[in-house]
């Protein structure tokens, strides 16, 4: 059944990337399995309607255990499900993170070769950025970066508060310089959506050489030995791959299918009575994503995304692909650090001209204004772990975020640099009531008790098939899985820290980079 060269295991952000380049050449057989459809509904196209995604057939609807360190909350864990995976469902804001987040990566854990010169070239090969080409970005590649299309002009005055309270105004933070306020670029074609899909997968789809099964999910792999020679999937069919498996399922789908085909650490797939293929420790370890809290004012003008789901703005989008349904929500950041005497900034503020509390569900009827500090240097690692030996059953995540008293402290900081941008000219001649964390949080000790209560993750899993040398390392430097021959990981779940910034670019980079790797053999 669709035997080929190579198996790739989800078409999400990295998955059709790796479809697209491993298919360019005509020599090659691959075949890509998708557990979700064909990736295709309005709520996909339109970017403002990214969140009426969450827990529909579009979401694997994951969420965390209780958090020890977040009042025992559960976390809720979207992933994009189709072709586009993640890339389908997220804000499309289109940050790298700093050289140094991918130096660390090939000097603190031997991902040889991963380093910022190493992958510079690649987020350049990816890209088509709307400003052209120079030193720093890339044009004619599949993936359209474009400017916010219709900025509302409520960022327009966050953006100026907070550069008139101190923070430098620079234009490009994935340029030579991530601190400061700039407005956001986006993964975005002429005013919609432009996912992995549209850019790699799609295209590529009319090649020969490239089978792409959709409503296939795979369960668990084929092994003869020590070698990986098929995906097995639900319903009992297996497709073989003559050179490699690739596991691009993500930092949730990759490390539990390697865990359901017993490869992992001992103890654990022991206690789920999973026969052990591999003991390999590092499996679903060192996981990281990204927390946040939102924090909201209401405003007395009318410069917001109140009211976009209004018909004429949808015949706005439909015929013209401008006005408020083009926006991200996410519309402009900042890039600050929490105390002197850090490498680079540790958060990155997202604003939004919006009311977005408990991911989009809480409403609010009136202009609001959000901003959201995310800590983009997380010091806290989580797992990813089976619940049963059943591939439908739902993993077990743990974050343990907000477990090192650094990273609080830098939440606390930077409530209190929203506050007082909430309160600066020109905004804050607009700014209302304070919804979060409410004029009632006063104190640090407040400010502490309000974040453990309200924080989220930020949809960044990452890291639970790490990339390195250490015993810790699931993949080598060219993505093959210690001790196996014929399996590959490719996707966030290889990074060995997560990158500051959001994670959709690295994602694509490590399958751009990736390719040329597997094809190197
Ligand atoms: C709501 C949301 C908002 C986000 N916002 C941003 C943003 O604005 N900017 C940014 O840079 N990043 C953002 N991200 C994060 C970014 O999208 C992800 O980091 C990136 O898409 C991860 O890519 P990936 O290839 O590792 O995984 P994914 O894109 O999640 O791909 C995994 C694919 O594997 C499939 N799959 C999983 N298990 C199986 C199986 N057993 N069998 C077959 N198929 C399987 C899935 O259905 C999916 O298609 C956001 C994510 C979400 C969910």
């Amino acid at each position: 059944m669709s035997d080929a060269d190579y198996v790739i295991v989800g078409a999400g952000s990295a998955g059709c990337v790796l479809a697209s380049r491993l298919s360019e050449d005509p020599n090659v057989s691959v075949t890509i399995v998708e557990a979700g459809g064909k990736g295709k509904h309005p709520n996909i196209s339109i970017p403002a309607a990214f969140a009426k995604q969450f827990k529909t057939k579009l979401d694997w609807d994951y969420c965390t255990e209780p958090e020890p360190h977040c009042d025992n909350r559960s976390l809720y864990v979207p992933r994009g499900k189709g072709l586009g995976g993640s890339s389908n469902m997220n804000a499309m804001l289109y940050v790298r993170g700093r050289p140094l987040d991918y130096d660390r990566w090939e000097r603190d854990h031997g991902a040889t070769g991963w380093g910022w010169e190493g992958v510079l070239p690649y987020f350049l090969k990816a890209e088509d950025n709307q400003r052209g080409k120079s030193e720093f970005h890339g044009s004619g590649g599949p993936v359209r970066i474009e400017d916010v299309r219709s900025p509302r002009k409520l960022t327009g005055r966050i953006m100026a508060a907070v550069e008139n309270a101190g923070v430098p105004r620079i234009d490009d933070y994935n340029g030579p310089e991530q601190d400061g306020v700039s407005p956001a670029q986006v993964f975005q074609k002429n005013g919609r959506r432009w996912s992995a899909a549209d850019a790699y997968l799609r295209p590529a789809m009319k090649r020969p050489n490239l089978t792409t099964l959709t409503n296939k999910q795979a369960v668990g792999l084929e092994l003869d030995g020590t070698r990986v020679t098929g995906v097995k999937l639900a319903g009992g069919d297996v497709v073989r791959a003559r050179r490699d498996v690739i596991l691009a399922a993500g930092a949730i789908g990759s490390p539990q299918l390697l865990l359901l085909s017993g490869i992992g650490p001992v103890q654990h797939l022991d206690e789920v009575g999973i026969p052990v293929a591999r003991d390999l420790p590092g499996v679903g370890s060192n996981l990281q994503d990204h927390p946040y809290c939102t924090l909201v004012w209401e405003s007395s003008v009318p410069e917001s995304l109140y009211g976009a789901d209004k018909p004429k703005y949808l015949l706005e989008w439909l015929f013209r692909k401008s006005g408020p349904l083009t926006s991200s929500v996410g519309e402009a950041f900042a890039f600050v650090r929490s105390r002197p005497g850090l490498p680079a900034a540790d958060i990155q503020f997202h604003f939004a001209p919006a009311y977005f509390v408990d991911h989009g569900n809480e409403e609010f009827d009136g202009h609001a204004f959000t901003m959201g500090p995310v800590l983009v240097t997380p010091r806290s690692r989580g797992t990813v772990r089976l619940s049963s030996a059943d591939p439908d059953a739902k993993p077990r995540i743990l974050t343990n975020s907000l477990g090192d008293p650094e990273d609080m402290a830098a939440f606390v900081q930077s409530v209190k640099l929203a506050r007082a941008w909430a309160h600066t000219a020109p905004l804050g001649d607009v700014t209302g009531r304070e919804f979060y964390p409410g004029p009632e949080v006063e104190s640090d000790e407040d400010i502490e008790a309000w974040v453990r209560s309200h924080v989220e993750l930020i949809y960044h899993p990452t890291g639970t098939c790490k990339m390195g040398s250490g015993e810790d390392a699931v993949v080598d430097p060219q993505l093959r899985v210690r001790g196996l021959e014929g399996l590959r990981v490719c996707d966030a779940s290889i990074f060995p820290v997560i990158p500051g910034g959001n994670t959709n670019a690295p994602a694509m980079m490590v399958a751009e980079k990736g390719a040329d790797v597997i094809r190197a053999g």
